[in-house]
């Protein structure tokens, strides 16, 4: 089966750098890499936990230096997302990762946007930016990391929070959350992922976000289930990446399926597709064949993107009629 017409609302665009295109920037740019050749680095694609898949992440993204490089991580996006049938991708960057590398923030935002301004011409996607603050880079460098951004607020449609949870609750992002709100910026944030289901609740009660990245914990409290379906807060679940940084044990294990049965408006996305596995496709077909979710499931699954987007409704009809047009067909 096709993957569906699908909106992707979880990818962190320094998440899609491939082994491949590590070892040749960190060739072209004279960074130093701890590795020899791609297959040593390959070998390093396996994790315990978040934190040992940050460490690596890190140290690749030392390689990303000019604005070409940005432009070409972001087209190298472009390409593998429309073999996946992406419609429409909100895409994470981490600016304070460059700037502390010595890379200017013109030149992640000249290269980013010199490639996805054009996306819905040249792959057909349409694309917008959210920042991510790095949590464990604390709240005063949050602070100034939307600062520095606001010369370029019409550039990005929203914030968000990641990297490592444990020990960066939500609560010490309240205040720049709250400036963040007053720029009329979308608001967003990882949480329930490695912390438990008082980190959803944190992040909708003061930070107030439309939206939650992963929350797959909030399984854990039924209380906490029946708000996110009453509120239809969408979660931006990446079922790959869970398995892969064992939030949950195997896919067997994953509360996907059960969030999506008690009426959670559910969305299927990649996180950082070539350190977990695969695309959104691969995340969809995860689903069907690993985890036996029938095309029932998997269309509510696709239209829930587009439900969960920050899109006008006109383009939400549209996309969504693809996907029932997608589902009849395969129906036969
Ligand atoms: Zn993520």
């Amino acid at each position: 089966m096709t993957s569906p017409p699908t909106a992707e609302l979880h990818l962190h665009i320094e998440g899609t750098i491939e082994p491949a295109a590590v070892i040749e920037m960190g060739a072209r740019n004279g960074v130093g890499l701890p590795v020899e050749s791609l297959e040593e680095l390959e070998a390093k694609y396996a994790f315990t936990d978040l934190q040992s898949f940050l460490d690596l992440h890190y140290a690749n993204l030392t390689v990303l230096r000019t604005e070409q490089d940005f432009f070409e991580l972001a087209t190298g996006y472009l390409d593998r997302a429309r073999v996946a049938n992406v419609r429409r991708a909100e895409i994470f960057f981490d600016p304070q990762t460059h700037l502390g590398n010595g890379v200017p923030i013109e030149a992640v935002m000249a290269g980013l946007t010199g490639a996805l301004d054009e996306s819905e011409r040249t792959h057909g996607i349409s694309t917008d930016l959210i920042m991510c603050f790095l949590r464990d880079r604390g709240a005063a460098a949050a602070d100034e990391m939307l600062t520095a951004i606001l010369p370029f607020r019409d550039r990005i449609i929203g914030v968000g929070l990641d990297s490592t949870e444990i020990g960066f609750p939500p609560e010490l992002f309240a205040d720049v959350y709250a400036r963040a709100a007053a720029e009329d910026l979308h608001l967003v944030a990882h949480a329930g992922e490695e912390g438990g289901p008082e980190t959803v609740i944190a992040a909708l009660d003061v930070l107030h976000v439309g939206r939650v990245d992963h929350g797959i914990r909030s399984i854990e409290d039924p209380a906490l289930v029946r708000r996110l379906v009453e509120d239809q807060v969408p979660l931006t679940v990446c079922p790959l990446s869970n398995v892969a940084l064992r939030a949950v044990d195997t896919l067997a294990d994953h509360p996907l399926p059960a969030l999506l049965d008690a009426g959670v408006l559910v969305t299927v996305n990649s996180d950082d597709p070539p350190y977990f596995g695969g695309y959104v496709d691969a995340n969809y077909a995860a689903l069907h064949t690993g985890l036996g979710m029938d095309v029932e499931a998997l269309e509510r699954l696709a239209l829930n993107s587009f439900d969960a987007a920050f899109i006008d409704g006109a383009r939400r009809a549209a996309w969504q009629q693809e996907v029932r047009t997608h589902f009849a067909a395969h129906r036969g």
